[in-house]
């Protein structure tokens, strides 16, 4: 069991060090009973294009955030709660190998290790943190989950009309519900979606219909309001047209360490004794995978 770490010197010294990477960009991350599970470098699918991040899994927490100087600094720290995640596997695409999703209330994206036997390794130690913190908890999972956004690179013209070019002018817009790209022309409403934002999120005018026909909402409400939000014209939407969209997300940093380049190759993962795995990466050990030979 995890739990035989929680009050050992070696896993309060690893969270410290952690927090202190991530210095005051971070939250603190040592609280009692935490444990820190594991650590590494996945590359991960951004708005633009895949990037290294550093992952650290906890007993209750997956914590992600940049590299500024591999394994001393890191900065925009991401918390997302285990309750709320959920795996799913994805095919090798060109590439694009060994990946998974992370799927959670508020943000859903995909991920990368560099072999076969990292991806089975680190889904299976999540996996049996979510497990087994949902058991304790007595919680459930969340079943609300934010879409994974299509990388813009996917999407040369509109998802919804076909039709729109995008251009350095005619820009692209994610919806926040299905994630797919879309022009402003098909996206000129927003939604209110609790899960991801207080705040009302653009949504494309398919997921606009959908979601306003009442189907989320509670019969009295729809009753009274036909429509939840009304919509708005593109270009008034200064959260969007300035620094907005593009930088709602934590991807599109103007501009990091350059040392980051170092750091094409995701290292080895690290995980701390205590985590027993159900052994899935049994599979894996005749793989001779050719970038593997490092352990
Ligand atoms: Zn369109
Ligand atoms: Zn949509």
């Amino acid at each position: 069991m995890v739990d035989r770490l929680a009050n050992t010197e070696a896993n309060e010294r690893r969270i410290t060090n952690v927090e202190s990477c991530f210095g005051a960009s971070g939250q603190p991350l040592l609280v009692p009973g935490r444990v820190l599970v594991g650590e590494g470098v996945l590359t991960k699918l951004c708005r633009k294009k895949p990037k290294p991040r550093q992952f650290f899994l906890f007993n209750d927490i997956l914590v992600y955030g940049n590299i500024v100087i591999n394994k001393k600094k890191y900065n925009k720290q991401h918390i997302i709660p285990l309750e709320d995640i959920k795996l799913q596997s994805l095919d090798d695409d060109g590439n694009l190998k060994n990946g998974w999703q992370i799927i959670s209330a508020k943000k859903s994206f995909a991920v990368y290790a560099a072999t076969r036997t990292e991806k089975a390794e680190w889904m299976a130690h999540i996996n049996k943190c979510i497990q087994d913190l949902l058991a304790k908890t007595g919680k459930k999972g969340t079943t609300e989950h934010a879409a994974v956004w299509v990388p813009d690179s996917e999407a040369s013209t509109c998802m919804h009309c076909f039709k729109s070019k995008f251009t350095a002018l005619n820009r692209r817009h994610h919806c926040r519900k299905c994630g797919g790209v879309v022009c402003g022309n098909c996206s000129t409403k927003k939604f209110l979606l609790p899960a991801q934002s207080s705040k009302p999120l653009r949504v494309c005018d398919n997921c606009y219909n959908v979601l306003s026909s009442g189907k989320t909402q509670s019969d009295q409400e729809s009753k009274k309001k036909t429509a939840p939000t009304p919509p708005r014209k593109a270009e008034k939407e200064g959260d969007e047209t300035s620094s907005g969209e593009e930088n709602s997300d934590d991807d599109e940093a103007p501009s990091e360490n350059p040392a980051s380049s170092e750091y094409q190759v995701p290292t080895t993962p690290t995980f701390y004794q205590g985590n027993q795995v159900p052994a899935k990466g049994e599979a894996d050990s005749g793989y001779a995978e050719p970038n593997s030979n490092k352990v």
